[in-house]
């Protein structure tokens, strides 16, 4: 994915966006997430982001409110597409090798640690938001947060690992068991993914 795709909102954004397909079927990731949430979560919520980008593109006057709801909607409709494509089937002990390996290491000492820095970052999101693993411009690898997931555009920072705590992503599931959902979304990381991304 090259940097403008990426994206964060700015000026060469705003144009029309496209529903991008899953590139698994949608109970793929069971156990895990299943099949139900998958096709609310892309097929309702993502495409809903989807559209509310490119209506809020086709409304002439881009006053404030108008800027607002095209800022929510296409990063909502980015941040999904970097999730749905962090995922893939289950696999049993399922961790990163090689380069990505290699800079979490750098970065936070171990894997071990950065997924418990990870997971507490998922797990004690207020409300509505994400846990991110963002790259700076010279790679070093961050922790952070997102409320909601408006602020998807730091300058520079390009999330390359994104898990969805809003409760549409695992209520059906796991009810208010959120610490549950990000325990066994591990197993369903796509490391190629994000390694390609790194
Ligand atoms: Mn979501």
């Amino acid at each position: 994915m090259t940097k403008s795709e990426n994206s964060y909102y700015n000026g060469s954004s705003m144009k029309a966006l496209n529903i991008v397909p899953l590139s698994y079927s949608l109970e793929a990731l069971e156990p895990v997430i299943s099949r139900k949430i998958m096709e609310l979560h892309h097929d309702k919520h993502y495409v809903a982001y989807v559209n509310g980008a490119n209506a809020a593109l086709e409304k002439p006057e881009k006053n404030r409110e108008v800027m607002r709801d095209f800022s929510f909607n296409y990063n909502g409709a980015k941040i999904h597409e970097i999730f749905f494509a962090n995922m893939r089937e289950v696999r049993e002990n399922n961790l990163p090798s090689g380069k990505i390996l290699e800079a979490i290491n750098l970065n936070f000492g171990s894997f071990e640690n950065f997924q418990k820095e990870f997971s507490l970052a998922a797990t004690s999101v207020e409300g509505s938001g994400w846990a991110v693993l963002w790259k700076d411009t010279e790679n070093n690898l961050t922790v952070g947060q997102l409320e909601k997931h408006n602020l998807l555009g730091l300058n520079g920072m390009t999330p390359i690992l994104v898990l969805d705590v809003w409760e549409h992503a695992y209520y059906l599931d796991y009810l208010n068991n959120r610490a549950e959902y990000v325990k066994q979304w591990w197993q369903v990381v796509n490391w190629d993914d994000v390694e390609q991304r790194s």
